[in-house]
């Protein structure tokens, strides 16, 4: 996952990035029960639900569901396989640093002054 890197950012603060004025692309991708149960173990569960939130997608149980239903992964689906960020802001916490995401892909260069 995305954290900041500038030199001024504060101990422990640099990640996650929050959201903001983020334009959405929904995808559809074909729901897979298996696919999305093998992907759970690998999810930052408190960002992804953090995430979800902030860009109102859904509102995920706030733990993992150790024993998903049917509609748990079926929410899953959506938010981490068919919702892409197209444009947005993604702002440090720690020092208000904005990295731009133009065109799903995040740009997380510094200026020199910040390196
Ligand atoms: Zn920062």
């Amino acid at each position: 996952m995305l954290q900041c890197h500038a030199k001024s950012c504060p101990q422990g603060q640099s990640y996650p990035l929050a959201i903001r004025n983020a334009e959405l692309e929904q995808l559809d991708a074909e729901f897979n029960a298996d696919f999305v149960t093998r992907l759970m173990p690998k999810l930052d569960w408190a960002v992804l639900r953090k995430t979800a939130f902030e860009l109102g997608v859904a509102e995920l149980p706030a733990e993992i569901p150790t024993e998903p239903t049917q509609a748990d992964l079926q929410l899953i689906h959506k938010v981490a396989l068919e919702t892409r960020i197209k444009e947005a802001d993604m702002v440090c916490n720690g020092c208000g640093h904005v990295y731009p995401i133009k065109d799903g892909v995040p740009n997380m260069l510094l200026q020199d002054h910040e390196i």
